[in-house]
């Protein structure tokens, strides 16, 4: 019997949960955790991610801004408003919106946020931590994957994780939380031989490619967890994943649906990981 995983529920239910932190913490400490966001340019798909972000942040009770930037800002002005921020104690988490134009340099503007306060984990201090198995801001999706690994009791010890996308977002940091809870990972991608072999042979299969419907059920063992990363459009603008979902679910014991699945944990880990560091501003 295959179970569908509910993200919306389950992302429903922590940001629930962490309303109540955030009152808890505001009477004990006198603070809420402060969340500003950066967009720059006016990609659509960015202004709906960050319009998304903005309204979860008020609903849980957080101190919300976004900063709306012209195509225009020079890579100078953005650093120095991210400096500001740096600087600014009601604020605990910083996220910069990408993509950003081509004339910033995006590697250059993650290193200008303060590691402390970098919500998405993107800096190199927190890929560092991350990799030596002391995790403290660690990139939303994949902290967001292990969640839903968690709430649904997904037994890793011992098992073969397959993961396809090796992107520093998702691929990568995915396979270290995998290997701290003791599975044995395979990072696959673009240039993997015998992909189909090695899927085949995974307890839980996580893709992340952006290629609709790539993940064919051949490519899944019976009874294998499979996890869903990708938002693609089909030619009917509708929103697919990765996974052909109809006939891989009849495979799999427990499957992510796109949407619905892996997307609103995404924004819940954002809203975790400030209120935690928000909790480490005051407690450390
Ligand atoms: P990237 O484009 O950065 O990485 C894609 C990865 O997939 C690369 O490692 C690439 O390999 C690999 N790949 C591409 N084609 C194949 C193939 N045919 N076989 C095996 N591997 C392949 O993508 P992201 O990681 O940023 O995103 C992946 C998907 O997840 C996208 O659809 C994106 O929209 C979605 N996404 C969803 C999020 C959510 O919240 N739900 C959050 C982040 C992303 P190589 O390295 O060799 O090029």
């Amino acid at each position: 019997m295959t179970e569908i995983i509910d993200g919306k529920a389950l992302a429903q239910k922590i940001q629930t949960n962490l309303a109540d932190k955030v009152k808890q913490m505001k009477e004990r400490y006198g603070i809420v955790p402060g969340l500003v966001v950066i967009l720059v340019g006016d990609n659509p798909a960015s202004q709906v991610y960050v319009r998304n972000k903005e309204r979860s942040a008020s609903k849980a009770g957080f101190k919300s801004e976004t900063v709306r930037l012209s195509d225009a800002t020079s890579e100078e002005e953005l650093i120095a408003i991210i400096e500001k921020y740096n600087q600014d104690s009601s604020i605990h988490g910083i996220l910069v919106q990408l993509p950003l134009p081509s004339h910033i340099n995006d590697k250059r503007i993650l290193l200008a946020i303060d590691p402390k306060k970098d919500v998405d984990g993107f800096h190199p201090v927190n890929t560092g931590h991350l990799w030596n198995g002391r995790p403290q801001m660690v990139p939303c999706t994949p902290a967001g994957i292990m969640e839903i690994l968690r709430a649904y009791q997904v037994d890793l010890e011992g098992k073969h994780a397959v993961i396809i996308g090796r992107s520093n977002i998702v691929g990568k940091p995915m396979a270290q939380l995998l290997l701290d809870k003791n599975a044995t990972v395979t990072l696959t991608h673009s240039r993997t031989k015998n992909l189909s072999e090695i899927t085949k042979s995974a307890d839980v299969l996580i893709v992340a490619i952006g290629q609709g419907n790539f993940v064919t059920k051949e490519l899944v063992k019976d009874g294998a967890v499979v996890i869903d990363v990708g938002m693609n459009r089909d030619k009917n603008g509708k929103l697919i994943g990765d996974v052909k979902f109809d006939e891989v679910a009849e495979a799999a014991s427990l499957i992510t649906p796109v949407p619905g699945g892996v997307g609103p944990m995404t924004i819940t880990m954002l809203l975790e990981q400030t209120y935690q560091a928000a909790l480490r501003s005051v407690t450390k």
